[in-house]
């Protein structure tokens, strides 16, 4: 069996991960927040209390959960995106849910927001998400309307994680991204991953005003041109 990482391991992974966030400017001032799992049954998180500066988190300011994201163990508030957190661990049977606000992943959520979702493919970079062992997959991110009803926001991610059983992420639009892994190591994974594909995307759509670059179809040289140029 494999061993259980304790409560305070755990933390100060999360305590890293949040200082390594901040500085790659995936969760600046209070934004983004972060949780694992410490055990699934009965299901108790290790998240982030609400309102901490994500460059300056600490240890204590990290709190655990049961199911319905009562606090069980820590002092303070937890973040107001702990159900959410919740849900996504429940559902995807994840052992960590990462959550940013970058500027390239609100960029995009807005920019493809009346899609109903980001499609993403082509990239050699996709091969970093979990499964994924070719550039020709097509990853397609769901963008969910932002709000501050949680209770909403949950149920609306809920239905989204059924919709899209193959997704690596979603997207809050105007807001943020959230992502998952077995581990807080293959989260963490998937935030880099997907951070860089949405630099990408969002780049060549501030250059181009295109969500894809687009691909010329390569014409076959048997049997040479068919003349019509
Ligand atoms: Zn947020």
């Amino acid at each position: 069996m494999e061993e259980q990482p304790t409560f305070d391991a755990l933390a100060d992974r999360l305590v890293r991960t949040s200082g390594e966030f901040h500085r790659r400017g995936w969760a600046l001032g209070t934004s983004g927040n972060f949780s694992a799992v410490l055990t699934r049954d009965p299901l108790r998180v290790l998240i982030s209390r609400s309102g901490v500066d994500k460059g300056e988190m600490t240890r204590d300011q990290i709190l655990l959960v049961d199911e319905g994201g009562a606090v069980v163990a820590g002092n303070g508030k937890p973040s107001d995106e702990t159900v959410v957190h919740v849900a996504v661990a429940r559902q995807r049977g994840a052992g960590a849910v990462l959550h940013t606000h970058s500027v390239w992943n609100t960029l995009l959520s807005e920019a493809a927001g009346d899609e109903g979702g980001l499609l993403v493919e082509g990239l050699e970079m996709l091969k970093g998400l979990t499964g994924v062992t070719t550039h020709e997959h097509a990853e397609w991110v769901p963008i969910v309307e932002n709000t501050q009803d949680y209770g909403l926001m949950t149920a609306e991610v809920s239905r989204v994680l059924v919709a899209h059983p193959r997704a690596h992420g979603l997207l809050l639009r105007g807001h943020g991204l959230y992502t998952w892994g077995r581990d807080l190591g293959e989260a963490r994974r998937h935030v880099e991953i997907l951070e860089f594909l949405f630099e990408v995307t969002g780049r060549l759509y501030a250059a181009t005003g295109r969500l894809k670059a687009p691909r010329v179809a390569v014409a076959q040289t048997t049997g040479g041109g068919d003349g019509s140029r």
